[in-house]
């Protein structure tokens, strides 16, 4: 055993294998000593046998979320509204429980662009509509995954900041940025105001409001508003005055 011991530390020495750590016995013999074993992470103190108990006001500090934010921040957060515009983005978010579905008034609007698009010889299909928080969740670690964080920050939204997640949001006809250079892409840069839409993330404002051209991405405001937004050539940051 001694022998083996020796050919061990030697071994370990040699390939500065990090997971033991050769040291010298008190009679001067190579003992191998195991690292420290890391310990279980105990139980956070307002959880006592998997239930939660209300009455512990202080909660002890979580992982954070991709937005930084400890991820009981999106069990408080209040949604915003300026001048009455419901305003998400990578500064403001919805609460996790936030929203069941599309919008109804935003999806007659949908149904009536689609409609306006056909007319003009293009298809306008949904590709996208309502998400969750918890899909949100989902799809964002999964570009992360593929993409890692500083890419995936670009184009896809953290949990709890996702535009979809209003139901007023909708990704029409191609998600590629080859969709603004086809006739669909173009009828809709032109005519999505006058069914109450705009094109949210507009190509050079990428610095104002987080996120890359996306020419697909429309976001329901009502006539009168996208109207007025699309003819002043802002970005609804811009336009609300938050930019
Ligand atoms: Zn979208």
């Amino acid at each position: 055993m001694l022998a083996l011991g020796g050919a061990l530390g030697i071994l370990f020495t040699i390939s500065g294998c990090s997971a033991e750590v050769v040291q010298r016995g008190e009679q001067g013999k190579s003992v191998v000593q195991p690292m420290e074993t890391p310990q279980p992470t105990p139980e956070p103190t307002d959880w006592v046998g998997g239930k939660h108990i209300d009455t512990v006001v202080e909660q002890p500090e979580g992982p954070l979320s991709p937005s930084g934010k400890s991820y009981s921040y999106y069990d408080t957060v209040k949604p915003t509204y300026i001048n009455g515009v419901l305003l998400v983005n990578k500064d403001y978010a919805l609460p996790r429980d936030y929203g069941n579905g599309e919008n109804e008034v935003a999806y007659q609007a949908l149904t009536k662009l689609q409609q306006g698009a056909w007319q003009a010889g293009y298809s306008m299909p949904l590709m996208s509509g309502f998400r969750s928080f918890e899909t949100q969740e989902e799809l964002y670690n999964d570009y992360v995954a593929v993409d890692g964080v500083e890419k995936a920050d670009t184009y896809s939204a953290w949990p709890g900041h996702s535009e979809h997640q209003t139901g007023l949001a909708f990704d029409v006809g191609w998600v590629d940025l080859q969709f603004a250079n086809t006739g669909a892409g173009q009828w809709l840069a032109r005519h999505a105001h006058e069914y109450g839409f705009i094109i949210r993330y507009p190509k050079d404002k990428e610095s104002v409001t987080g996120y890359q051209y996306e020419p697909w991405h429309i976001r329901y405001l009502g006539v009168d508003l996208a109207t007025k937004v699309y003819e002043s050539g802002l970005c609804l940051e811009e336009y609300l005055g938050v930019a």
